[in-house]
This record gives C-alpha cells, structure tokens and sequence, in this order.
C-alpha cells in the first residue's frame, strides 16, 4: 500500500468509526446472530492474489458490524464496561500507527517515560501514597498472575523458578469465593494448584473476606507445614461488587509476613471520586493492587495498570536478560517489559495521556458519579415495584434483581427475552444459589434518559414473558 492509498483508506475508516458511534443508538445492543452466520460468509484460505480495498471494506460494511455486539452503545448494561473514549481511539489510532514496541526503555524511550508519567498521574488521582510505582500490563489477568507470580517465589526463598515447584512444600494462596476467575487461572498457571487455593468465607453487606477465618486458615497451613504465600483481595467483584476488608485483611497478612494483591480490576476507576475510597479503605497497605482503565475510565482496551510496592521483586520474578536484549550503557533505566509477563508491549501509555488531559479528572469524576447515581435510582425504582426484588444493593453502579414471577428459569428467560429485544443488554450472575439479573450503569455515553429505557424495558418485557 502506498503512503497516498494509506492517507485516504485511513482517513475513510475514521468517518466509519465516527458514523458508527453516532449511529449506536440505533442498533440492538447484544449481536442478534446466530452461531455460524459469519463465518459461512468468510472464504475458507486466504486468496493467492491480492484484492482490492474497495472488495476488503465492502464485506467488513456488509458482514462484520451485525455481527457484532455494540459494546461502546450507551445502553450497554451488562457485565462492567470496556469503554473507549473517542479521544483514546485517536490516540490509539496513533500507536497502532507508529506501531512502537514498548519492551525496553531504549526500543521506545517516549513509551516508557510517558508510561511512567501517566501510571504516576494515576496513582495520585486515586489516592495513593508515592511508595507505589506502576506499570501498565494488558489485562487484569496478566497483573494478577504476575503478582501471584511474585508471592510464590517469596514465599519459596526465589526458588520457584528454578527449581519447579515439586522440590517444595504446597504453596498456599487465600481469597474468597467472591473473586474473579482469572485468579483461579493465576494459581493454575503459576504451578500452585487450585486445591491450594483456600477460600475464605465471606459476612456483612459488601461479601467481604472474614479476617478472623483467614488468620485461621493461615495458621491451620502453618501447622500442617504448608507455605502461606499470599492473599488476593477484591474491590468490587464481577458478579455483586464484593468488597474484601482490606484494612483488616492487611493487618492479618503483615503478621505472617505474607503478600497482599488487592483486584480492583473494575471498581478501582471509581477511586478518583475521594467519597467511594471507603470500599477499600487500608488499600496502601496491600503489595500490589490492579485496576482496569480499560474497564470504567475510557481507555480503550487493552490497558490495565498495576501498582507495585516493590518493583525490584517484580523484576527479581520475571526479569531474563539474554545478550540480545541487554542495553549496554543504559542500566538503571526501566524496561518495563521486566515487570510483565509477555515481552512485546503496545504504546499504551499514549491513550491514557489522551483521555486524562482531554476529560480531566474532574470531567472522569462527573461521569463515574452519574453512573452511581443513576444506578442507585434504578434500582430504587425496580424495588418499588411489587414483582420485582432487589438481589443485592448497589455497590457503586452494581446491583442485581431477579422478578418475582418465577424461579431460576423464568428469570434466565426474561434476560434473553429483554437481549432478544435489544434496545439494552444484561446478563445475569448466581446469588446464594439463584439466578439474579445484574445491572451495572458504565458505558462513557449513557445519559439519564438511557436508565429510564432500562426501567421500560425491564419491567414492560418481565410482564410478558411467561
Ligand atoms: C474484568 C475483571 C477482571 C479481568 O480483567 P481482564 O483485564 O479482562 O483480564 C479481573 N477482575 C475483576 C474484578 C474484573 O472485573
């Protein structure tokens, strides 16, 4: 491709993109095909002759969009969001154009001085003290086995790694029921097993961690020569906003001398407003601690930032320097490919640089609060109704209701009937054993408005389904 043909097809896809986004409202929200329906429109191999960009970006117009589901439409309502501020596609639009590999400082030198900047204006903006450093990783998933990665091999006197894990004692990792399944893939790929991880009961209005139960399911390891390696708390777990302690938790993890992750993969966004820090008041305590931006705050995906108390275990953990990817004459700098565990790594640094100077935290902070209020109202509202029962109240923009016109299976039937519909998209989660709806209130363009069609929705389509 030409630099003249690349100029206009880029300029072509940038109208698309701003089409598409005027345009969500129109669409259903959730995809309304059917297994197979794309792919029987897509040839088998790949052509032998090149095609044209006209034939390539017909059949995206004519196949793709229907297929999809709209996450970035304003009545977005299920799961947590994956918001993408149109002002960090563009940035995005300009790493993926540069296409810079961010592994070490000198591969990229902007990438990773921006990336310490910005993770740095982040910390600050959600309150926490300067003893943490951070980087940026892909996901959540990736911070958590990263961190998981660490505990055992302090635990394991930094042995882990080279020895394999069957010359040792089981390693012992403690979280509640409540947390996220990529910490149960965490324990699996860092070799510790999922029988050594111990769940620890759950009380009180927020499904939090009991720390007395914790303090004896370390002790109770101790005693049986067991290794206790660390303990992974949450802020705002996926299905009902579960919040752990961690004031209480960090107390307990500091007597044994063990390591403290804390998951605030979706609510962390929420803790740029100082009102919504009590959920995890004592958070300066924990090791490391992860938040999605790619969740609430509008980077577009992928962009998770983890902060760490002691990057030098971090690198202790991860860090292999073959001849090819040492930096002779540039020691001491960060090469934050160290702290992580692919080795490639996008210029994400420059979509939250973006976003943050664009909005400005205050302009972040207004959005957050609306959707807290507006979830607070809604779910007022669905509770006023005689058919309706809130499952579990609100923590920030999350809560969950089930209609009292029958059991499990009505309630499933009544989600897919309202996806069916599609003017919003839920999903439903598991409460003590029965199906509840969830309703979380995130996407970056929602308006007032949108929550009213949420209550018109729910209720007008629970009346008809049997
Ligand atoms: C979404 C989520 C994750 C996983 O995030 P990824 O970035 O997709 O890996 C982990 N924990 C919690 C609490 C989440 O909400």
């Amino acid at each position: 491709m030409d630099s003249e043909e690349f100029r206009q097809w880029s300029r072509t896809v940038a109208d698309w993109g701003a089409d598409y986004r005027a345009g969500l409202r129109e669409r259903p929200v959730r995809a309304q095909t059917k297994p197979g329906d794309i792919i029987k429109q897509i040839a088998d191999a790949a052509p032998e002759a090149g095609e044209t960009m006209e034939t390539i970006f017909a059949d995206f117009e004519r196949i793709i969009p229907d297929g999809l589901t709209h996450w970035q439409h304003p009545r977005f309502f299920a799961y947590f969001p994956a918001n993408a501020a149109p002002v960090s596609v563009i940035a995005d639009y300009l790493a993926t154009s540069v296409a810079a590999q961010c592994m070490l400082w000198q591969t990229s030198p902007a990438g990773t001085e921006l990336e310490t900047r910005v993770v740095d204006w982040l910390r600050q903006a959600l309150g926490l003290p300067d003893a943490f450093s951070g980087v940026i990783q892909d996901s959540a998933s990736t911070a958590t086995l990263a961190a998981v990665l660490v505990m055992r091999e302090k635990a394991l006197d930094w042995k882990g790694n080279s020895e394999g894990l069957s010359a040792h004692k089981a390693v012992r990792v403690y979280a509640s029921k409540q947390v996220h399944t990529s910490i149960d893939r965490a324990i699996w790929i860092s070799g510790i097993g999922e029988a050594n991880l111990v769940r620890i009961p759950t009380k009180g209005p927020l499904n939090g961690m009991d720390p007395v139960a914790l303090d004896a399911a370390i002790k109770a390891d101790l005693a049986s020569g067991h290794i206790p390696a660390g303990v992974i708390a949450c802020t705002g777990g996926t299905s009902i906003g579960a919040c752990d302690p961690i004031r209480d938790i960090a107390a307990v993890v500091k007597t044994h001398g063990l390591y403290l992750h804390v998951d605030a993969a979706w609510a962390g966004s929420a803790m740029i407003c100082p009102e919504f820090r009590t959920l995890w008041d004592g958070v300066e305590a924990a090791d490391s601690i992860v938040f999605n931006p790619h969740k609430w705050l509008g980077a577009n995906f992928d962009c998770s930032v983890q902060f760490i108390r002691s990057p030098a275990d971090q690198v202790r953990t991860l860090a292999i320097q073959p001849e090819y990817l040492k930096t002779h004459g540039h020691d001491g700098i960060i090469n934050y490919s160290e702290w992580s565990v692919p080795l490639g790594r996008r210029f994400r640094a420059l979509k939250l640089w973006f976003l943050l100077r664009y909005h400005g935290l205050e302009g972040l902070r207004t959005m957050i609060r609306n959707h807290v209020t507006w979830s607070e109202e809604l779910a007022k509202r669905l509770a006023a109704e005689p058919d309706f029962e809130i499952v579990s109240e609100p923590v920030l923009s999350l809560f969950s209701f089930r209609h009292k016109g029958g059991g499990d299976e009505h309630n499933i039937a009544l989600v897919n009937a309202i996806n069916d519909d599609g003017r919003i998209y839920l999903t439903q989660t598991r409460v003590d054993g029965k199906i509840a709806i969830r309703f979380q209130a995130g996407q970056f363009e929602m308006t007032r408005d949108d929550a009213d069609t949420a209550f018109s929705v729910i209720t007008e389509i629970a009346r008809r389904v049997k």
